[in-house]
Formats: structure tokens, sequence, C-alpha cells
């Protein structure tokens, strides 16, 4: 049975991966934070296979215990601190957890597997952030990364440090340039959750409105469930390699509020959505479109979900959710 350590592991991505892992046969093993993390139910209840280990990504110790334990063929570095807008106000943290942590569990890959460098392989979750102020389109593997955000910074280092790893003791590890990747699992801090959430209230009557921030940014939204399944593929190619791992479309949030709610039959949104400078952030990526060729290629990856069946899913999903919430 092969075996894995997942970080992150409370997240949407790391609740997909989980599943798509034990389904495989692998033991899943889920590194989780803090003394009563409440998310620990959760991930019990949604993932009961997965063996949970304490630890945390800015304790490098913590973490060589996680890989003894673990014993892992594959570690796949899924927690930061992700949330962009937050990332301002807390830049030395996001830094510590989101950058410094990636060389953390690099470091602890690397003293584990002291007798071969390649007895682990290891997937890093760069970010299409990266491209910030983009200087191509659409953004490939080679495109100048030019972050605008302080997570966006964090993450740079993150991707160059499995980068050097991989050049300089010979690992098998990749990074995967993930663009924006949703599901009903998506935290409601961020725009596409946040929208299908407030869609599914004012439907139920729960919420009269929705305050917003920039309109006009244009994202290039997937799935989470097909990009965990990118993550695992790159780990089962000969050498460690980056990839840009995307739609190759790209929406701006308007037309996310058209689909959003065209699902509860509005098609004249304005009177429900406010906006204000709270939400607008002190510089925007305006657009991200990426190139998944090489993902494609190399790796036979393609995206299943398309923008309009996975918004409208979101919503339905908030449907339900705040129907039994609701006691409807
Ligand atoms: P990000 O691409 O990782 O920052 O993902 P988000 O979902 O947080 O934001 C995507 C885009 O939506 C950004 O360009 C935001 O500025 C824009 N946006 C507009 N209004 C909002 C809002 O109310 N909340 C969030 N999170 N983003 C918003």
């Amino acid at each position: 049975m092969p075996r894995a350590l997942i970080t992150g592991i409370t997240g949407q991505d790391g609740l997909y991966l989980a599943e798509l892992l034990l389904s495989k046969g692998y033991d899943v093993f889920g590194l989780i934070r803090g003394q009563n993390n409440p998310k620990r139910e959760m991930v019990r209840r949604t993932v009961p296979g997965v063996e949970l280990l304490t630890g945390d990504l800015t304790d490098l110790s913590s973490l060589l215990r996680a890989m003894e334990a673990a014993r892992p063929d594959e570690v796949y570095n899924l927690g930061a601190i992700s949330f962009v807008a937050y990332s301002w106000e807390n830049a030395m943290l996001t830094t510590d957890v989101t950058g410094k942590g990636v060389l953390n569990i690099l470091e602890a890959v690397r003293l584990y597997s002291h007798d071969d460098p390649r007895k682990v392989r290891f997937y890093q979750a760069s970010s299409s952030e990266m491209f910030g102020k983009v200087q191509e389109v659409p953004q490939r593997e080679s495109t100048l990364l030019w972050p605008r955000s302080p997570y966006g910074v964090a993450k740079v280092f993150g991707h160059y440090m499995t980068i050097n790893y991989r050049e300089s003791y010979g690992m098998h590890a990749s990074s995967g340039i993930l663009f924006n990747h949703e599901s009903p699992r998506r935290g409601p801090e961020f725009v596409t959750r946040k929208v299908s959430r407030a869609v599914a209230r004012i439907e139920l009557g729960l919420q009269d409105e929705i305050v917003m921030g920039n309109l006009d940014a244009k994202r290039d939204w997937g799935y989470a469930g097909d990009y965990v399944e990118a993550m695992w593929r790159m780990l089962q190619q000969d050498e460690g390699d980056d990839y840009v791992v995307a739609t190759g479309e790209t929406h701006s949030i308007r037309e996310l509020l058209d689909v959003a709610f065209g699902a509860i039959g509005v098609s004249d949104w304005s009177g429900y959505v406010k906006q204000d400078p709270r939400f607008m952030r002190p510089a925007e990526v305006e657009l991200l479109i990426g190139d998944p060729s090489k993902a494609r290629t190399v790796l036979g990856w393609e995206p299943k979900v398309g923008f309009e069946q996975l918004v409208t899913m979101m919503v339905e999903n908030d449907l339900e959710e705040q129907r039994a919430l609701a006691g409807r």
C-alpha cells in the first residue's frame, strides 16, 4: 500500500485529495494543527479513513515526527494561510506559514530521506496568485512571476524553494501552479462561496443583499475535485516538474453573479448587490487565465467541470445547507 502525508488536511483540497488517495488504496495521514483544532471532528466525519497527526508547518521538529510516524511515499504540502485579502493584515504570519513553512517541510522530507533523496515524492501547492500583475496572457510555467500580495510573495518563495530542493538534492519535488479552484467545500471568505451562499440565503428570504468588492476582476475558476487529480498525477511521473493547472477560460466577478443569480431565476441582480471599499484590496490581481497545455500533454489531465456547472453546483449545495440550517 502506498502511504501519503497531507498537510492542510482540514482545507478544501486536503479533503478532496484524501478521498482520492483513499479510493486508490493509499494509507493516508493528515497533519492537523493546534490543540483542540475545531476542524478535527469535521475531518474525522468526512474522511474517516485518514489517520490524523498533530504538527505545525512552523515547527520543524513536529514535521520530522510526522514523517517518522507516517513513513510516507508521497507528501502533499497543501497547508497555508491562504486568504489573499487577509495577508496584508498578517504579512509576517502568512510569510512564516505559507512561505517558510514550505522550507520546513522540504527540510523534514530531506532529513527523513537522508539515505535516498528520491525516497519520498513531494508536491507543493503553488498558486496562480504568483502571476499577480500578469506579464503574459495566458499564464504558463515560464511566465515571469509578479506577485501582488504578501500571500503571493510567500507562495513564490515556496515555489522556488521546491525547485531549489529538486535541483540541489535531486529530490522528486513538483510544484503545481493551481489557478483558483472552488467547490461546495470552499471557505465562505472566498468570492465564489460568498456569492453562492448569499444567493441561496436571498432565495430563502434569509438575507436581502450582498456586499462585494471589485466586480471587474477576472479569474480562471475550476473545480477542486478535478484539480487534486492533477496533483496526484504529478507525483506519478518519473521526474518532478512544475505544471500550470487551469481551465484556460476566464470569467469576471460579474459573470459569477450572472450564473449564481441565474440559478435562482434572477437575471438582473443589480438590486441585490452593493459595493463597499472594505472589500477592495491594496493591490489587485485583475486578470488570471492559465494555459494548461503542459498538464494536458504530459499528465493527460483535463478539467471535467465547467464554470457554469461549478457555480450552479455551489448554489444548489448552499440552498440545501441553508434550508437545513433554517430548519425547513
Ligand atoms: P483570490 O484570487 O485567491 O484572491 O480569491 P478570492 O475568491 O478571494 O477573490 C477573487 C477575486 O474576487 C479578487 O479579485 C477579489 O478582489 C474579487 N472580489 C470582489 N468582491 C469580493 C468579495 O467580496 N470577497 C472576496 N473574497 N473577493 C472579492
